[in-house]
């Protein structure tokens, strides 16, 4: 994006987070390519003071400002500042860094209104794919992945993306994904052990440091359940065509099988800032010496293990709704997000996060997903099942 002109107009939804935090480092070393245009957060309202008085943006959002003291002037308050941000028109490029499906009316609104969404909020898709392709297709909005692993797919796909097929940004020639998985703290556990595990030990992620609930997803395989959904909704790969492998080590980030035979690997240390980088200048590769080198020797060895579906159940839970379609997928995500709250607030044991889910995907997985309407209406009945489960 314009190397020689102004810098490009980014809103970056989720100012406060840890990609939010690593999109800000990003940025700080591309001043004439890019700026702030607008900046929001949930309820850190310090943080985001702090982001603010840094990059000057002309519109900041704080969605959940409580009523203690009054906002700074001009700032936005409530759930439609996303939206606002979203569409800003002094923003060209949406960094969509909430967590949650809270995240996917302001990818909808940015793709609606022409932006480019560089995604790092992979619930949007799982929640509303159908409906942000059909935003896509309408008109010239786009969404590029910030998410590791499909950042990975799109580089390993470079020059191949466009043109007639299903997906996001559709690809022809494609016989398999390989979708590396870290295997989270619990990687070698016993089954057992795993289902007892403590807040303190799932949110103690071997390779990536991240925000809590995907900390958490990365320790049930959640989170890879929704990259598998993701990716089918990126690249409109068929689910039989998307396979995930065990890589304790963090550096390749995914591979791509082409139908000679052959496979496209990318590979770096494991670090958020490479993706959201390509992710705003894609399809250029921006010259940025911020990322530690690439140490072959260092990283040594590299290893691949099978996933050990019995013991992650979530992961099986979550591909078998993608599989299904309807409001599965938007079932399975709310279900998840309720049971990891819980989790998180000390109200549900581990075990219950797979049990809580495979309960509202038997009552709930058969609803329609036509509009956005019966994804919200079946988003919020998982919740509401979750939020009453009860662990046996
Ligand atoms: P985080 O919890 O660190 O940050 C979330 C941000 O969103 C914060 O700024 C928070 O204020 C804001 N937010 C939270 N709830 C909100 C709501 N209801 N409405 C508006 N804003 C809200 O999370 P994170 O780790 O930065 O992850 C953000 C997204 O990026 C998630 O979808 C996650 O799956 C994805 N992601 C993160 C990483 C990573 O390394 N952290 C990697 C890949 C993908
Ligand atoms: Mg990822």
């Amino acid at each position: 994006m314009s190397a020689a002109g102004a810098p490009v107009g980014i809103a970056l939804l989720g100012a406060t987070g840890s990609i939010g935090e690593t999109a800000q480092r990003v940025v700080a070393r591309h001043p004439e390519r890019f700026r702030f245009a607008a900046m929001t957060a949930n309820g850190n309202r310090d943080a985001l003071e702090a982001a603010v008085s840094r990059w000057a943006p002309a519109f900041v959002g704080l969605v959940n400002g409580g009523s203690a003291t009054a906002l700074p002037a001009g700032w936005c308050q409530g759930t439609e500042c996303l939206v606002q941000a979203a569409t800003h028109a002094d923003a060209r490029i949406v960094l969509n860094a909430v967590v949650g499906a809270a995240g996917l009316e302001a990818t909808l609104a940015a793709v609606g209104a022409g932006k480019r969404v560089a995604l790092a909020n992979k619930e949007s898709l799982v929640l509303g794919g159908a409906l942000v392709q059909r935003a896509a297709h309408a008109g010239t909005g786009e969404v590029i992945p910030v998410d590791s692993e499909h950042s990975a797919l799109l580089q390993c796909l470079a020059g191949r993306v466009g043109g007639p097929g299903p997906g996001l940004l559709p690809v022809a020639g494609v016989r398999r994904f390989i979708i590396t998985a870290s295997g989270g703290p619990f990687r070698t556990w016993e089954t057992e052990r795993i289902r007892g595990a403590r807040l303190e030990d799932a949110l103690r992620h071997p390779t990536w440091s991240m925000g809590r609930k995907i900390t958490v997803d990365s320790a049930s395989l959640a989170n890879k359940a929704l990259e598998v959904i993701e990716a089918h909704v990126l690249f409109g790969v068929p689910y039989d065509r998307i396979e995930v492998v065990v890589h304790p080590q963090s550096i390749v980030h995914s591979m791509v099988e082409f139908e000679d035979g052959s496979v496209i690997a990318q590979l770096g240390v494991p670090s958020m800032e490479l993706p959201v980088l390509y992710a705003l200048g894609y399809p250029d590769r921006l010259p940025d010496a911020g990322v530690p080198r690439f140490d072959p020797v260092g990283t040594s060895p590299l290893t691949f293990e099978a996933v050990r579906h019995d013991a992650f159940p979530t992961l099986g839970l979550g591909i078998a709704a993608g599989r299904k379609g309807g409001a599965a997928p938007a079932v399975f995500n709310a279900a998840n997000e309720a049971a990891v709250a819980r989790f998180l607030g000390g109200a549900l044991p581990f075990r219950a996060i797979p049990a809580a889910i495979e309960l509202a995907l038997t009552r709930l997985g058969d609803r329609s997903g036509d509009d956005l309407d019966a994804l919200l209406a079946a988003d919020a009945a998982a919740r509401a099942l979750v939020q009453e489960y009860h662990a046996p």
